[in-house]
């Protein structure tokens, strides 16, 4: 016998009973970034293997051990995308689409493949929602970008299980200094750090503030701190961020341990983060790129982006149980029918009702069936009301009406009559 085909581990299927949470999670943020004027940008899933080794750096987990990378036919290394930003910055940079200065509010969605040990929260096939801003330089958009994200844990009711975690990385002198004054002071503890950290101290010493090994943070608790050395432009900035997130009323708390390991991101990093989902806490996670375009070959042109762990969301929103209960569809009607001529007409109706209520979801009976099973088919679709055509209602131009949800008796409508009946059903509906 043949062995029974799995998908790939970390690599899940969305089922029919899950796809209603992600739509609504997925328009929900499509609606929102609409408001707040971003557009939306749909990019190839596959990209040359030196886009990523360019626009994430090498030294990094993901491009040293976690990129799909392959040679196509034509011996060419690609790679399955493990992030947006630095697609969305070529393709940017390909269409001139910030040159001479133009503001870029962009968002994407869309499947990231990155080789980690699957568990809760972590996949191999996972998905991202993401938002770039270029060509703005301030910390207004920087504000905007955090306010969007409360509003949206606000819509999703989930604004009460995360936390907001903010530091700022200054310029990359300011980054130069600190990183010597770090090394000096991991260097005299070297025999303590956990091997990876030995290994980072020389290829990329601020990723070492990252390090999840209880003895290594243990270490960094008396180390100096990236704020100690920012420089008097980027103090400015983080300020004009903190006071924009304190009128509008966001709660934070700066931690100088967050950082981003690769020289192009500067100044304002965060990261939304939730107790509620084990050690898979981060849902949002972003920051200042402005070095980031130049490296692609650009003009420099200031960047800002973040982007947020679709399944990650999806968990919490289901542990916090705030699914709404009217993300199940079920039919509105449900049209059973006894004999040929029967179901001719049924069809005929069906499509009728469709071209008057294009909200109408309405269920055909297919396969024929006893009155006893076709009644037994409509009732588990979940249809509010079962529509019933033989030959007698043939006759009369009637269907019978036999609401499912309640005890009240089946009544006789004029199938002229019939769309009219039904239409209170599809408005109350809202969507
Ligand atoms: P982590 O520290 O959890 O590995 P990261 O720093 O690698 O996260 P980013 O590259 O900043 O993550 O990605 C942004 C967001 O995408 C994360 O905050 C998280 O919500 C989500 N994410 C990242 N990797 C995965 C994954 N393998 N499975 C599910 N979600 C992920
Ligand atoms: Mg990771």
């Amino acid at each position: 016998m043949s062995k029974t085909l799995q998908a790939i581990r970390g690599m899940n299927d969305i089922l029919p009973a899950q796809t209603p949470v992600w739509r609504y999670l997925e328009s929900t943020f499509s609606e929102l970034l609409d408001s707040y004027g971003y557009s939306e940008i749909r990019l190839p899933i596959v990209e040359y293997t030196e886009l990523f080794a360019r626009g994430i750096g090498e030294g990094t987990d993901v491009v040293d051990k976690e990129m799909y990378t392959f040679l196509d036919r034509n011996e060419e290394s690609l790679t399955l995308r493990p992030e947006g930003t630095a697609g969305c910055v070529r393709a940017v940079l390909e269409h001139g689409l910030s040159g001479g200065g133009q503001v870029q509010k962009l968002w994407y969605l869309g499947p990231m493949f990155r080789y980690e040990k699957p568990q809760k929260g972590r996949y191999r096939q996972f998905h991202q929602i993401g938002v770039e801003v270029f060509n703005q330089p301030g910390p207004d958009i920087d504000a905007e970008l955090i306010v969007l994200t409360a509003r949206l844990w606000k819509k999703l009711g989930i604004a009460d299980a995360v936390t907001l975690q903010l530091n700022s990385l200054g310029s990359s002198e300011a980054r130069a200094a600190y990183r010597d004054a770090l090394v000096v002071y991991l260097q005299q503890r070297f025999d303590q750090l956990d091997e990876d950290s030995q290994r980072r101290l020389t290829t990329n010493p601020l990723r070492i503030l990252d390090s999840k090994n209880a003895q290594t943070q243990a270490l960094l608790a008396d180390a100096p701190t990236l704020l100690e050395y920012l420089d008097e432009d980027s103090r400015s900035h983080f300020e004009g961020l903190k006071s924009r997130l304190d009128v509008l009323g966001i709660a934070y708390e700066i931690n100088p341990k967050l950082v981003r390991g690769l020289d192009y991101y500067g100044r304002t990093v965060f990261e939304w983060i939730t107790d509620k989902l084990g050690s898979q806490g981060t849902v949002c996670a972003g920051g200042r790129y402005d070095g980031l375009i130049s490296q692609f070959g650009g003009k420099p042109t200031p960047g800002v982006g973040f982007a947020m762990g679709v399944e990650r969301l999806v968990l919490l929103v289901e542990t916090l149980q705030q699914v709404p209960a009217e993300l199940s569809r079920p039919a509105h009607a449900y049209i059973c029918a006894f004999g040929e001529p029967a179901e001719l007409a049924a069809l005929a109706l069906s499509e009728q009702l469709r071209d008057t209520l294009p909200g109408l979801r309405v269920l055909v009976n297919a396969g024929a069936g006893s009155f006893k099973s076709q009644f037994k088919k409509a009732d588990k679709s979940g249809a509010q009301f079962a529509l019933i055509l033989g030959e007698d209602e043939l006759a009369k131009r009637v269907v019978g009406c036999k609401p499912l949800r309640d005890d009240s008796e089946q009544q006789s409508i004029a199938w002229d009559a019939l769309a009219g009946h039904l239409a209170g059903l599809v408005q109350d509906r809202g969507r």
